[in-house]
């Protein structure tokens, strides 16, 4: 398998073939290789081994063949040239905050990321000394103008959660470098089956695998992928000596997750569409925000940015936070949770769960009001999911 050049097919090839190097037993499926540890084959190789002179596996919290294959399966779809598993999203974004940051650094992050990004920043990385701005994520110009002289990075997420708004990949990238600075974007949303960062110019790209690339709730992982340049100088010393390794076990899931994922992505997404437009036009809901409507503001940027509109629906009910959790209560199939990327489809009220710790003022500053339901849309039979809907509505 190795003399393959796996950059000569296509993404959903890569998805299912590449990273498997088959073993003497010529197994069909990618083994999980639980060991913890790997042996020498004298004390002079072990001695190479650690100096690094001669390649190969010395312990798992370093590098494992199973977890090996789900990296460079993902580095190859997301055309990076290196990608590195975690334990899960937020340890990813961790190793790359200690990667790349020092005291008296800024970073400038997106106002709609993950709560727990936000925290991330604004509670940790703070403590040692690095402060952090938060800015309008499609707003370009917003973002060049809270760049200061001591900026490391800019880090985004589009489309945002829960309002789906989309942020121009390729102008913030330029923004970006012009300055000085790298770019990041947490692709938990799109996937590279959807849209591909680093094509477009970002510098380092984070996973929650936990959501699509998983697909159906099972693992918790994440990853990074980046240039060899960047793994090498500034996450992977961090992911050897701070140990948020991915399991060997997680890792052979989510390389099977990854080998369905174009094709659960393209329903994911049909049906998304079908159900935005349906949405559209029910009485008692106020407002859809779903970037394949003509009325969303960034709908010409996600048809170029993105091959699909994406998977999760939001949308605002004319009577407020009790006509929410009315539609919400009277689901009798949709599973009640704010996960996201999973084959079930989940329903949830931000304003009370994901962004519930955000002040009223702060929450009506970004948008988010009491009277708005998140759809992550699943695989089941949509005609299925409008009923349970219609209970409510
Ligand atoms: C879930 C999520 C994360 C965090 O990932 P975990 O695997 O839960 O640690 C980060 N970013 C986004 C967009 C997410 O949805």
């Amino acid at each position: 398998m190795t003399d393959f050049d796996w950059n000569n097919y296509s993404l959903e090839t890569q998805a299912i073939r590449a990273g498997h190097d088959r073993t003497n037993q010529d197994e069909h499926s990618i083994p999980i290789f639980a060991t913890s540890s790997y042996v020498f084959k004298s004390a002079e190789e072990a001695a190479l081994r650690f100096t690094g002179k001669q390649p190969g596996n010395i312990y798992s919290r370093f590098t494992n063949p199973t977890v090996d294959a789900f990296q460079q399966r993902l580095a190859l779809m997301e055309k990076g040239e290196r990608c590195l598993a975690f334990s899960s999203g937020m340890a990813a974004i961790m190793a790359i905050g200690m990667g790349l940051l020092k005291t008296g650094d800024h970073v400038l992050c997106s106002r709609s990321v993950f709560g727990n990004t936000v925290l991330m920043f604004q509670n940790y990385f703070d403590k040692f000394g690095v402060k952090t701005d938060f800015v309008e994520l499609s707003n370009s110009a917003a973002w060049e103008a809270a760049i200061k002289p001591n900026t490391r990075f800019l880090f985004l997420e589009t489309p945002s959660n829960p309002l789906i708004e989309i942020a121009d990949i390729k102008a913030i990238a330029d923004i970006a470098h012009k300055n000085g600075c790298l770019l990041i974007v947490d692709n938990v949303f799109c996937t590279p089956v959807l849209q591909k960062p680093l094509e477009l110019g970002a510098d380092i790209i984070v996973h929650s695998a936990t959501k699509y690339i998983d697909g159906q709730g099972r693992c918790v992982g994440g990853a990074v992928v980046a240039s060899d340049e960047i793994i090498e100088k500034y996450i992977y010393p961090y992911l050897r000596t701070g140990g948020a390794t991915m399991s060997p076990f997680n890792a052979w899931v989510f390389l099977s997750g990854l080998e369905t994922l174009a094709v659960r992505m393209k329903a994911h997404c049909d049906s998304a569409f079908e159900l935005a437009k349906w949405l559209d036009v029910q009485p008692g809901v106020e407002k859809v925000y779903y970037p394949g409507l003509n009325s969303h503001p960034q709908h010409e940027l996600a048809k170029s940015q993105q091959s699909h509109f994406g998977a999760v629906v939001s949308f605002e009910l004319t009577e407020g936070k009790e006509h929410a959790w009315k539609v919400i209560d009277a689901t009798n199939m949709l599973s009640i949770t704010a996960n996201l990327g999973d084959v079930k489809t989940t329903i949830t009220h931000p304003a009370t769960t994901t962004h519930g710790r955000l002040s009223p003022e702060v929450r009506e500053e970004v948008g988010i009001k009491d009277s708005l339901v998140r759809i992550s849309v699943g695989l089941e039979d949509l005609e299925d999911i409008k009923n349970d809907l219609l209970n409510g509505l």
